[in-house]
């Protein structure tokens, strides 16, 4: 699924567009599960949980440094400052109640003003 989602953006972050050139012509990029996989998550490993990012946006997603609204704009939270709004290709969607979860994980931190 990780695959799928990375060829659908050829490896373009869909929070800031950036994509990783390597020597030999290929590009870099991580698919992203929104809700985590594994227990106690149980995230889908399916495309309405998955993003692609580049390496910095990924880690920020899963050290809740970002959340993702409703309207699938990127809010820092440390700063609370709105900073980009996912870019979608075709029919590819993340499902709010994804983004949802993910927020969730992160509200016991202080974070509930910006959700
Ligand atoms: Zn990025």
């Amino acid at each position: 699924m990780a695959r799928q989602v990375k060829r659908l953006y050829k490896n373009h972050c869909q929070v800031c567009n950036e994509v990783i050139p390597g020597l030999d012509g290929r590009t870099y990029s991580e698919g992203a599960h929104v809700k985590p996989l594994g227990r106690p998550h149980l995230g889908g490993d399916v495309l309405d949980n998955m993003l692609c990012l580049c390496p910095n946006h990924h880690t920020q997603l899963d050290i809740g440094g970002m959340v993702i609204l409703d309207d699938m704009s990127v809010v820092d939270t440390l700063t609370k400052a709105q900073f980009a709004t996912l870019r979608f290709t075709g029919a590819h969607r993340l499902d709010p109640r994804n983004a949802e979860y993910h927020r969730s994980l992160w509200a016991p931190l202080g974070n509930e003003t910006i959700i």
